[in-house]
């Protein structure tokens, strides 16, 4: 039996009777391009975060750059963030032409630790993005504390963590804005690219809209320079149909998390650490060995599958190396020497959860 990282035709399929009549009524419609299966899918994700905006764009990484564009974040400012996470993020400051500053991690949440944030503002900071990582939310608190003591502007990088809380608060309502991905692998996952912005701020909303599509309210008219950035309506009436699924599929999640820990308890293996304010979606179950990859190398002679994230610290990727190469964040640095992701994705079962753990076992 193989065990793959995740299974999306497995979920298509259960999902089939919703997804394809969705599919239809979209192509029959004739309308392809921001109407109502958008609205209705930022109607949907607004109250599902909590937040009285939402405005979807192209992709995670395009919902980064509308964010910063929107908050007024560009040359000469500086933008602090992990340095351990995917790279969008700092695509995202460096696009704006604005500067990344990279940050260390907390080395048992693998979140920005809040101490290595304080110690990396200087006078020309002017936003941090914090990172849910795997699926849980960082110190968020914390670190909204620390921006708005320095009337920082705050944005929440969820790709990995929708559905997430802290104190009972949802991911991206903690923000000024909160940015979240759709693609396929994500938990709520399209059947392409597909991102979307939460705020509470309705003119930081107006102008999201108008930054997504050419910088425009009335059509043909341009007030400000924008972007081709929308998400279609093919996946929003896909994404509509998931929405209904998201909390039993986290709760899947959870439980296949719950199980690993279980088996693999007693093992001479980092586990993922709950920081216990709030709810982890396990987007990514993210072990630690000092011998990591032999672990990767046995699983994989077993017909198992298993992933990094990630091999490289954002301060060492050959694209930031020049400005960054010296800088020193040791726990980053650990943490992509050290880390291996376990298959996770809700249609996973026991016996191949006992599988895996096995082969860990027998590998350490
Ligand atoms: C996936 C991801 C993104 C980017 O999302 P895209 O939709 O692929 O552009 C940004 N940040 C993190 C942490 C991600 O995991």
């Amino acid at each position: 039996m193989k065990v793959p990282m995740l299974d999306l035709v497995g979920e298509y399929r259960e999902l089939r009777a919703e997804i394809e009549p969705a599919v239809g009524r979209v192509l029959a419609s004739g309308h392809y391009i921001l109407g109502q299966e958008v609205a209705r899918l930022e109607a949907e994700v607004a109250r599902y975060v909590g937040v009285p905006h939402a405005v979807a764009v192209a992709s995670g990484t395009d919902a980064l750059i509308l964010g910063l564009r929107a908050a007024g974040i560009g040359s000469g400012d500086e933008v602090v963030t992990p340095a351990f996470t995917f790279i969008a993020a700092a695509e995202a400051i460096t696009h704006v032409g604005a500067r990344p500053v990279f940050a260390d991690i907390d080395p048992l949440t693998y979140n920005m630790d809040p101490a290595s944030l304080e110690a990396a503002l200087t006078p020309g900071t002017r936003a941090v993005i914090a990172v849910h990582l795997f699926g849980q939310s960082a110190e968020i608190a914390e670190i909204r504390a620390i921006c708005k003591d320095r009337r920082l502007v705050l944005i929440e990088d969820c790709a990995q963590a929708i559905g997430a809380d802290y104190d009972g608060v949802r991911v991206g309502g903690w923000g000024a804005l909160g940015c979240f991905s759709f693609y396929p692998t994500k938990n709520l996952g399209a059947c392409g690219d597909g991102g979307l912005v939460t705020t509470r701020d309705a003119a930081l909303a107006e102008r999201l809209r108008m930054l997504r599509h050419h910088g425009s309210r009335v059509a043909y008219q341009h007030e400000i320079v924008g972007y081709n950035s929308r998400l279609d309506e093919l996946q929003a009436a896909i994404l509509l149909t998931k929405v209904a699924h998201l909390d039993r599929f986290n709760a899947a999640r959870r439980a296949h998390a719950a199980a690993y820990r279980k088996a693999l308890t007693g093992a001479p293996i980092g586990l993922p650490r709950e920081h216990g304010r709030g709810t982890h979606v396990y987007h990514v179950y993210c072990v630690r060995a000092a011998r990591r990859d032999a672990v990767r190398e046995a699983l994989a002679a077993r017909g198992i599958a298993s992933g990094i994230y990630y091999p490289i610290p954002l301060h060492k990727q050959a694209a930031y190396e020049r400005e960054f190469g010296n800088v020193q964040l040791p726990h980053s640095e650990q943490a992509a020497r050290e880390v291996l992701a376990l298959p996770i994705y809700p249609q996973l079962d026991e016996a191949r959860i006992g599988l895996v753990c096995e082969a860990v076992r027998s590998a350490l």
